[in-house]
This record gives C-alpha cells, structure tokens and sequence, in this order.
C-alpha cells in the first residue's frame, strides 16, 4: 500500500466543492511545511553522500577485486538490491508518477530494452547522416542520442547497464542523459494523435506546434532526480537547438505546461492537448492548453494567485519525492558496498 501524501491537486480532486468562505481565502498551501520537509530531506540526503562518497563508491564497486567466479555471485546480488531498491521508490514515494505514462518505470524495472512502451524502441548504431548532422549543422556542440521518427524510437547507444541507472537515480551519473532522451522521446510518441477531426487534420501545418511539443518533452523529461532545468534554459534551448523564432509560443508553452500539471494532468492527456493544439497569435496562448488549464482552475474555484501557488507547490511536492527516491537509492548502495565487502572478505579469508 502507497502511503506517501496526496499531492495537493488530488486533495483538490477530492473535494466536493469548496465553500465561499475558502473560496474567498485562496487556495492554503503550507508553503512552511514543505518547505521544512524539503529542508530535512536535503540535510538526510548530504548526510548520507558525505558518509558514503556515493560517487567513488560505485566505481568501488564496479572494480572491486573479484575473482571471475565470484564476479557473478556479486552481481546477482547486486541485481537483488536493485531491485528492492525500484520496489521501495515504488512503493515509499510518488517518485515514478511522472514516469508511469511513457512505460520507463516499466523499463527500469526490467531493463530499458524490455520496457512496456508505447511504440517500439530499437538500439541501433548512429546513422551516418545523424552523425554528420551533429557534427556541421551543431559543429560537434550537440550529440542526439535518439530520435522519434516513423511511429517508433531509435537509439544510438547501447541501454545502460542497471548500476548506471541506479548511479542516476542518486545523483547525475552515467546513464542520466540516456535516460532523459528516452523519456523525451516517449513524451513525443504520447503526442501522436489519437483521436482527431478530418477538418484539423487538414488545418494543421506540419511542425507547427514543435515549440510546444518540444517544451512539454524536455519539461516532462526531467523526473526522479534528474532536477528540472529552469525554464529560462529550457527555452533558450529549445529556441537555439529548434530553431524557433517566435518566443510567446515557448514562454506560454512553459505557463500552460506547468499549471497542466500541476492542476492535475499526466502527460498522456497533456500529449493529446498537444497533439490538436493551435496557436493563437492575437492572445499569445495555445488553444487548447490555455483553455483546459482555465476550465480546471474553474472547476476548482481557483484564482490566479491560487494556481500560481499550485504551481509552486507542486514543484516543492515533485521534488520532495525525487529527493525521497535518491535517499533510498543511496540508502540500498550503502548495503550493496557492505555486502560485498563482506563477499571479498569471504573470498580472501578462504585464498
Ligand atoms: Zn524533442
């Protein structure tokens, strides 16, 4: 049984209906207490690091001098604490809610290449024309790791070993590039559309709305642990790398993106808003992302400063939960490194 707290949309889900008087009061939420919440976490969280180097740790771990026959033996073991690490994240924190819709908990839990996706991915080698793309057009400044196209994903690397993931879970490590260009790649096939008229088919441009296709994949893209790139970056990223000219259409993508999720939407359903979007030039707002936000915001009898606190809640909320994820990470790479220094002391004592 899940017993981490609600995030504070499905608190609002719940409710009936609020009285005029809380109407009236704006929507509370205890800033202090998330706050205070977060404090600790960050406090635990360096505790540990420092205790352990996490860092050297699994180097220590990947070289450690192991005979060839017990280098079996110490990976099984391994595998084993993994997986009760992905159960306790799992089952502790809210932490893979984020990656629930694009199937890469499914992926982390059995391995990326055997994940539960939507559309098929393939590891492939790095096409030429790929290659040279990166080389001329971004002067060697940008590497692409995979790519969406023809109704599934290739990826040019092979899929991290699980010791690089679980490196990731705990800080940046290794696979976390990886990681995040096969989640952005997911968030892509989630925009594919689904259900559409005929008359929007017709009315939509080819690539016209890859400002905010683009802006929800690397916003989504960046769950558990992997910290959030401040949405100035993000969209002088997109920007330069998409080669977008009109800003208005990353800065409302951002807004409308964040309160989407925020008042309670996964990014299945914001891939389909995305999928049938349209941009309105004369209110700078995408239709029908800006609507949807303000239909929620409605029903919950929501101010502007309310979602705008929603906004900020939920961000402390997710964070909170990565931040709980990287603590139980490192909490089962402590009892990894423990085991097998037990394992090499086994091995030494009977040489
Ligand atoms: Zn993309």
């Amino acid at each position: 049984m899940n017993e981490f707290e609600p995030r504070i949309y499905e608190t609002l889900r719940a409710q009936a209906e609020r009285t005029p008087e809380e109407i009236k009061e704006g929507l509370k939420v205890d800033f202090e207490r998330l706050l205070k919440n977060l404090n600790e976490l960050e406090k635990k969280f360096s505790g540990l690091q420092e205790k352990t180097e996490s860092d050297k740790s699994l180097d220590a771990l990947k070289t450690l001098s192991i005979s060839k026959e017990k280098k079996k033996e110490a990976r099984e073991l391994l595998k084993k604490i993994w997986e009760n690490t992905i159960k306790r994240i799992e089952t502790e924190t809210d932490a893979f809610s984020d990656w629930e819709d694009t199937g890469m908990k499914s992926g982390l839990i059995n391995g990326l290449n055997k994940g539960q996706y939507k559309v098929p991915i393939r590891f492939i080698r790095m096409p030429l024309s790929i290659y040279l793309r990166d080389k001329i057009r971004h002067k060697g400044k940008f590497r692409t790791e995979g790519r969406f196209r023809n109704k599934g994903i290739e990826f040019y690397q092979k899929p991290p070993d699980f010791l690089d993931i679980w490196l990731t879970l705990i800080e940046k490590g290794p696979a976390a590039g990886m990681l995040l260009c096969l989640d952005h790649e997911l968030i892509h096939a989630l925009q594919e559309v689904e259900t559409i008229g005929l008359a929007m088919a017709v009315l939509k441009m080819p690539g016209e709305n890859r400002a905010l296709g683009e802006m929800h994949a690397y916003k989504s893209s960046n769950a558990i642990c992997l910290r959030r790139p401040l949405t100035s970056k993000l969209i002088k990223h997109i920007q330069e790398g998409y080669k977008v000219k009109n800003l208005d259409q990353l800065i409302s993508a951002a807004d409308s993106i964040d309160k989407l999720k925020a008042l309670g939407l996964n990014d299945r359903e914001i891939g389909q808003l995305v999928a049938k979007a349209f941009w309105i030039e004369k209110n700078a707002t995408w239709y029908p992302l800006d609507a949807k936000a303000a239909e929620l915001s409605s029903q919950y009898n929501l101010e502007n400063e309310d979602v705008e606190n929603l906004v900020l809640a939920d961000r402390m909320e997710r964070k909170i939960q990565s931040l709980k994820a990287q603590i139980i990470a490192l909490e089962e790479m402590i009892q990894a490194i423990d085991s097998l220094k037990e394992l090499t002391k086994e091995i030494h004592s009977k040489q």
